[in-house]
């Protein structure tokens, strides 16, 4: 019995599934996971001695690679000074001041624990603030497993055959309209529907959790434009990309107008040769695309569990203390969490990566395409910046039910090939790969060489 079987046989026995979040389980690809003992850089040790290059980046945070020495001795710092006091500290005021700086729709901003807490946070605000109770929700956008969200919600989710939980009362439900990324009729006929009753519109602007999705060119811009015109508030979940694709976010491509990783609107081209299109013709609307709230998490804790959720002055000072909508949290600000979030955050601003991330990305992408055309295998590749997934499919996928065409049996051999080479991408057909900083060199080659030979091996 190797290290890893034997101490999962062990958590099989106390932890349900023997994980503690369920799409560490490898159900979806089949087999049981490994244990990790150590990380650093681009590499996973797992228990059992094996070195292998990272594509899941602890599902997003680890932007600067695994264990990066600044962020290391910055939590070894604040360690120094104590855990946890129970008051103020002084590191929630930098972080509140870099947030702010670098996401210019925030202009005040409230930290919590973690992605769930700060969207779940967000929807009580934006229906306190209205004085509404619907919300609208896009299907495959994970915003967290609170009640109101976790319907049609991707990730792990889907993975497991669940698109809904059960545990979620019929009512609660009810208040949750879900509706098709991409799609501006249906948007437009959710409000015609519920007339004064929409209190918000909460949408992965990139999405990221039913593998990597798009928006067509325009439709954020309509989404911004429809809700403001029905008094309701449109809320980003920017967990995932935020100070991922660029320092603002999404909100920060788009407000720069350039959508797409500054290659202008989203074009067929991480396509197979004739096949699906986009629309490409609608304007960009310059800064009508940015949000009321902006919601994140992963990054901005620098690998320690962090949220924060952030917008409107006037919408946030609803909150308690100063208005009626109540929000807390017992360790919200940590000052390990935000010293790590802090390092994480300066070194992005320091760096200024993205352009050399994108580059990265691209290789992957162009490495998987080029080795499924070889073969005459259609796949889609998304990619912005150090986002991407690979959809086995013909069909263009802009949204769930074209995310769900994706042949997650092929992708699950895939994935089992590039494990065994050392090579581990997410255990699911519908999450995101993420590059690091760290995966420059010799990292990427690798692994461009492995998912070549794991393509031709399908
Ligand atoms: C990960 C994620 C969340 C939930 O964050 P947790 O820290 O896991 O609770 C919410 N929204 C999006 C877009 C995410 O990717």
């Amino acid at each position: 019995m190797t290290v890893s079987e034997d101490l999962f046989a062990r958590a099989l026995r106390l932890i349900p599934g023997g994980v503690n979040s369920p799409v560490r389980a490898f159900r979806s690809v089949g087999g049981a996971p490994f244990f990790v003992k150590s990380a650093r850089g681009a590499t996973l040790t797992t228990a059992d001695g094996r070195e292998l290059i990272d594509f899941v980046c602890t599902w997003g945070p680890a932007i600067h690679g695994h264990n990066h020495p600044r962020i290391k001795a910055a939590i070894a710092d604040a360690l120094e000074n104590g855990t946890s006091f129970g008051t103020p500290n002084p590191y929630e005021v930098e972080m509140a001041e870099l947030i702010t700086r670098f996401v210019p729709s925030i202009q005040k901003v409230r930290l919590c624990n973690s992605g769930t807490e700060a969207t779940m946070s967000a929807i009580r605000l934006a229906r306190g603030f209205t004085r509404r109770d619907k919300i609208i929700k896009f299907a495959g956008c994970y915003h967290g497993h609170s009640d109101s969200l976790l319907i049609k919600a991707g990730s792990g989710a889907l993975t497991h055959g669940h698109p809904d939980s059960a545990g979620i009362p019929a009512a609660f439900a009810q208040e949750t309209v879900v509706l098709p990324y991409n799609d501006r009729a249906a948007v437009e006929a959710a409000f015609a529907a519920n007339p004064g009753q929409i209190a918000c519109a909460i949408v992965e602007p990139y999405c990221g959790n039913v593998g990597f999705i798009m928006p067509d060119a325009g439709w954020l811009q309509h989404l911004r434009i429809v809700t403001a015109k029905h008094g309701a508030l449109l809320i980003y979940d920017e967990v995932m990309t935020g100070f991922r694709l660029h320092k603002a976010g999404v909100q920060g491509l788009l407000a720069d107008e350039s959508d797409n990783c500054g290659r202008g609107a989203p074009t067929p081209k991480n396509v197979m040769p004739g096949e699906g299109t986009r629309p490409t013709s609608t304007p960009l609307v310059s800064l009508s695309t940015l949000p009321d709230l902006t919601c994140l998490g992963k990054i901005i804790g620098g690998g320690l569990p962090v949220g924060a959720f952030g917008g409107r002055a006037d919408i946030m000072d609803m909150l308690a203390p100063l208005g009626p909508v109540y929000q807390a949290g017992t360790l919200s600000g940590n000052p390990l969490a935000m010293a790590a979030g802090i390092a994480a955050l300066r070194l992005l601003d320091e760096e200024n990566p993205y352009t050399h991330l994108d580059t990265l990305g691209q290789q992957l992408r162009d490495a998987v395409l080029t080795a499924a055309k070889s073969k005459g295998l259609p796949v889609q590749v998304p990619q912005c910046g150090s986002m991407l997934s690979a959809f086995f499919t013909p069909t263009c996928v802009r949204d769930y039910a074209t995310a769900l065409t994706g042949d997650a049996r092929l992708f699950a051999k895939f994935f089992h090939t590039c494990l065994a080479k050392g090579v581990y991408l997410p255990p699911s057909a519908y999450e995101s790969w993420f590059l690091s900083t760290a995966h420059d060199g010799p990292a990427i080659d690798r692994a461009c060489e492995v998912m070549n030979e794991a393509i031709r091996d399908l």
